[in-house]
């Protein structure tokens, strides 16, 4: 493994959801949902399959059901316009994107700043392509990013920001104000900026705002989301890129050295799951909440503090107060041992892994009877 890449051997999801196997423990670490997305959207999957579309390769691009079921969702949720021919490009999920984003973008040595604790795959994303992290902390309880650090973290070497919003793991969403401080330091200092938007339809408290809407940022935008969290299909694997033509080309570009196409029939399917109605959508996102309010209070009964997410599916506690000598990753490791559950320390997102020492996600994207029984299991630890 190039040296580029140490320290990144596997990643906490294969860890962890392997612990869960090997112990028969609840898995609430790595975050997908145990009930899969819409029968008719499934149905729509078998009957591409069927019909015989998408089993053979599918556009570079992606099929152009798909990219139109873009463009009219960016529409109808955001207001934003884009040319299906041109300013969308479907990937193998939002993995794919980040990482051909990263290596389409950035030149060696050229610094990306991420708020930390982050996503596993933009650490060996940035690595991949000889970029440096420039990692910048969210802090308990609130997480909110912290712009004065931003603004003094820019050099002339930053080239992008990549941002998630709403955040994985702490479930923090960028507000109008946050974004818009974000949006007039990138013009100010030419920067890029990759969104990860992956739980766009997962805010609870607030709204999400796509940083692409905002004053001067379409040509300097990378927009990425992905239909896994959206619609209950992680393993389908079908994420896209919306921007100006010039970014999505450059995008384009080393996506097609990477997977070229991918999950062709699925990509008609996802299609179709776009143009669900808004019942849908608000359903999807009352029934999450609904599972964050009671992961959130049966925490809070085992004794863990909560730092209570405004997004995504997952709740970062604190274990300070109830395990006062471990950090998270060892708390981790012994969980499905000693409880019967399996959750992810926040401090494996992070360069600085003391910031998130005693910090340990739990996703809720699970039935009501599994998180009611992993909360009996916990209180009795
Ligand atoms: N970004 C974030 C913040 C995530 O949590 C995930 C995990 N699903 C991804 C990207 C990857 O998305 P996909 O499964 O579509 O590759
Ligand atoms: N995004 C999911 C999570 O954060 C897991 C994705 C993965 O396993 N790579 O839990």
């Amino acid at each position: 493994l190039n040296r580029r890449l140490d320290g990144l051997g596997t990643t906490i999801f294969a860890e962890m959801s392997a612990l869960a196997v090997a112990t028969g423990a609840i898995n609430l670490g790595q975050g997908f949902p145990d009930t899969d997305g819409p029968e008719a959207i499934r149905e729509a999957a078998v009957r591409a399959l069927r019909d015989g579309r998408g089993n053979q390769y599918p556009p570079g691009m992606g099929v152009p059901e798909l990219r139109t079921a873009i463009v009219d969702h960016q529409r109808r949720f955001y207001g934003l316009d884009f040319d299906p021919d041109t300013e969308v490009l479907v990937t193998a999920g939002a993995t794919e994107a980040i990482a051909a984003a990263m290596l389409a973008l950035l030149e060696p040595g050229d610094e990306v700043i991420a708020f930390e604790p982050f996503y596993d795959s933009y650490a060996a994303s940035i690595a991949m392509a000889g970029g440096v992290r420039v990692p910048l902390t969210l802090r308990a309880p609130d997480f909110r990013p912290d712009l004065d650090a931003l603004r003094a973290a820019v050099t002339p070497r930053t080239r992008l920001l990549l941002l998630n919003s709403p955040h994985n793991p702490t479930g923090m969403v960028l507000t109008r104000d946050e974004l818009t401080a974000i949006a007039e330091l990138a013009v100010e200092r030419d920067l890029l900026v990759v969104t990860d938007e992956v739980y766009e339809h997962l805010v609870f408290d607030g709204e999400h705002i796509p940083l692409i809407s905002l004053p001067g940022m379409s040509d300097r935008t990378v927009s990425i989301s992905s239909a896994g969290k959206t619609f209950s299909f992680t393993g389908w694997k079908v994420g896209w890129v919306t921007g100006s033509a010039e970014l999505v080309a450059a995008v384009r570009t080393t996506k097609q050295f990477l997977t070229y196409v991918a999950s062709g029939p699925f990509q008609y399917a996802v299609a179709e799951a776009l143009a669900l109605p808004g019942a849908y959508y608000d359903d999807f996102r009352e029934d999450l909440r609904e599972k964050r309010d009671l992961l959130a209070a049966g925490l809070r009964d085992a004794g863990f503090q909560v730092h209570a997410p405004q997004g995504t599916y997952f709740i970062t506690t604190d274990i300070a107060a109830l395990a006062p000598d471990l950090d998270a990753l060892t708390f981790c490791r012994a969980l499905p041992h000693q409880a019967g559950v399996v959750a992810v320390p926040n401090s494996v997102f992070h360069d600085h892994p003391s910031a998130g020492r005693t910090q340990v996600r739990f996703a809720f994207c699970k039935r009501k009877t599994v998180l009611a029984e992993a909360s009996e299991r916990l209180r009795r630890l």
